[in-house]
């Protein structure tokens, strides 16, 4: 094979592993919002549990200075009944003294009533406490090795790239050029192999006379369909993969 579409193969080959690590490279952000996305999602419901036991906790506390109140006046109402000139007077302290009564048998069962609703509140918010503080450290965790992996990703991009610079030093400018024109212009894809007659990437069937041209190997030769550069790989012979054999059987 020309040395320059030998190397045109091996751009080829190195093109395709660069772009599978460099799609798992932009893959990371996305699959870090996401695990974060439902974090955050539980991080949310338990505010919600949160705030309700908050308001729970406050309104308790107002019914129960609402009751002291009470109380104070029923103790101030009382003095004054002793107090009262007329049956009539004592009778309208009286009845002051019953409603502020009644106002407290109201706030007490009302706090009773919260106090109920807020233990299974209590329980989820505790409940919720402990299992996102699992879940943090677990994103924290996936976060981490999902960095290392990424690291290691970027590490063998970079031995990519390196690779791809010296190939392309050892090729001439012309077909660097219409490799990165061809591959710009053709999914990525720049090379094709001719195989059974047939380009491999868009399948057309290949002349005769372009097939023996191609073969002889002279010059380097685009498909007439899709353009791409094209390359033939003989036959194997016998010996040659038995030869092969041996090295994959190791
Ligand atoms: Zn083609």
């Amino acid at each position: 094979m020309l040395p320059d579409l030998e190397a045109a193969v091996r751009l080829h080959d190195i093109d395709g592993r660069i772009a599978v690590l460099q799609k798992e490279i932009a893959a990371l952000p996305k699959h870090i919002a996401e695990i974060e996305k439902k974090l955050s999602s539980h991080e949310r419901r338990l505010e919600i549990d949160r705030s309700a036991l908050s308001a729970n906790q406050k309104e308790r506390k107002r019914l129960e200075g609402e009751i002291q109140l009470a109380e104070g006046k029923i103790s101030k109402l009382r003095g004054q009944a002793l107090e009262a000139k007329t049956n009539e007077h004592y009778r309208a302290f009286q009845n002051e003294i019953d409603y502020a009564t009644k106002e407290i048998r109201g706030a007490e069962d009302r706090i009773l009533e919260l106090m109920t609703a807020s233990e299974p509140l209590d329980a989820n918010v505790k409940a919720a406490e402990a299992a996102l503080k699992d879940e943090r450290k677990q994103v924290d965790a996936e976060k981490g090795e999902a960095e290392k992996r990424v690291a290691g990703t970027r590490k063998t991009l970079d031995s990519l790239m390196a690779a791809r610079r010296e190939t392309i030093a050892t090729m001439s400018p012309a077909v660097v050029t219409a490799y990165e024109r061809i591959r710009k212009t053709r999914a990525g894809i720049a090379v094709s192999e001719a195989l059974d007659g047939r380009c491999r990437q868009c399948h057309i069937t290949l002349r005769p006379q372009f097939m023996q041209e191609l073969k002889r190997g002279e010059k380097v030769m685009f498909c007439e369909s899709c353009s791409r550069m094209l390359y033939w790989n003989p036959p194997k012979s016998v010996e040659a993969l038995a030869g092969m054999n041996a090295v994959s059987a190791k």
